[in-house]
């Protein structure tokens, strides 16, 4: 299988200008391969002689002298990608393919292996007519390398993400299952088949630096068009941003992998997030805490360890159950936190939502 693996890279100056001049000549041969087809396309409708061929990268390099310094599989790729975004189109599943633009596009260009010439050797990672460029791996992989995507962020860092051909990773079962109740008040309540049940706390860390992102927004906003104090408040503001983005994927990315690592059968409620998104107070909190990530990342590292993840049914009422009993009673309010069953028994609110979700299991 193919899996991908994204480092930062360091490189020289040197380097990180060929990297951005690579990065807009595969940017410049998309546009002027996608002018070329509407061009094509127009002529179709006047009806003005046999429909001519696509132009390929080649075509321009003649026109354009610069074209033949960059990584020709950067410009191969270009045109691939437009290919992939004409064969959406035809198929109804996106919209007519649009020209990129170097403020709001993704800058990068992908590049691809051939016999070696993109390798790791002492820390480096060789790039084709780049050269070794420092990197961090902090996550090594085995396997045969494909391609390479060079991508650069908004705030000037650049990344590499590594294609590489696998094979599929052993299945070491895990022993337990757990029921994952998601959460207002923690992130997430488990419980497991061992009956032990843990609460994982909410990071409200887009709510904690949101004070911190409108005090630089407003900054932004004050600053005159066009001036060099306007440019750095909006690096600054793309600073923040992206740091709240890697601590919110830093936390998701640790508890989904210990959940698959700890258990066999996982199972999670479905997100009512549409109808809860209604009201207004717990949005916010809902698009802080992710869950619609978290659920994503549960569902490819199950399909990635071989574990089985059961989605309940939204209408599934774990929290009305009680999970002694199997009565289901009334519907509780949000801020009944803990109540008590006809039955005798008591139950803290999310934990005996956890255990209804982990019966699921069997
Ligand atoms: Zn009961």
């Amino acid at each position: 299988m193919l899996k991908g693996y994204t480092y930062r890279l360091h490189p020289t100056p040197a380097q990180a200008e060929f990297l951005l001049r690579t990065i807009g000549c595969a940017r410049f041969i998309y546009n002027k391969l996608l002018e070329d087809r509407i061009a094509i396309r127009e002529e179709a409708k006047e009806g003005s002689g046999p429909r001519r061929k696509p132009a390929t990268p080649a075509s321009y390099k003649p026109l354009f002298p610069f074209l033949a310094e960059a990584d020709s599989l950067a410009l191969a790729n270009a045109k691939l990608n437009l290919d992939a975004a004409f064969a959406k189109f035809f198929a109804g599943t996106a919209g007519f393919p649009a020209f990129k633009s170097r403020r709001r596009s993704r800058a990068s260009y992908t590049t691809n292996n051939q016999r070696g010439t993109i390798r790791i050797e002492a820390g480096k990672v060789r790039l084709p007519k780049v050269g070794f460029v420092r990197f961090r791996q902090h996550r090594p992989f085995e396997g045969v390398i494909r391609s390479a995507t060079v991508s650069m962020t908004r705030t000037g860092k650049f990344f590499v993400s590594i294609l590489v051909e696998q094979d599929d990773a052993p299945w070491i079962p895990a022993k337990n299952k757990v029921g994952i109740d998601l959460g207002l008040e923690h992130f997430a309540v488990m419980t497991n088949d061992a009956m032990v049940s843990e609460k994982i706390g909410n990071p409200r860390l887009l709510r904690k630096s949101e004070a911190k992102i409108k005090k630089a927004q407003r900054a932004l906003s004050r600053k005159k068009m066009g001036s060099k104090n306007r440019e750095k408040a909006k690096l600054f503001l793309a600073k923040k941003h992206e740091k709240i983005a890697n601590q919110r994927k830093d936390f998701l990315h640790k508890l989904s992998r210990r959940i698959v690592d700890e258990n066999q059968v996982i199972v999670v409620e479905t997100l009512k997030s549409k109808h809860m998104m209604q009201n207004h107070k717990l949005a916010k909190s809902i698009g802080d805490v992710s869950w619609y990530e978290f659920v994503r990342q549960l569902e490819y590292k199950s399909r990635f360890y071989g574990r089985t993840l059961i989605k309940a049914d939204p209408w599934y009422a774990s929290t009305q159950i009680c999970s002694t009993c199997g009565i289901k009673g009334e519907k509780k309010a949000m801020d009944v936190r803990e109540w008590t069953c006809a039955c005798g028994a008591h139950h803290d609110r999310d934990i005996n939502a956890s255990i209804n979700l982990l019966r699921l299991a069997d």
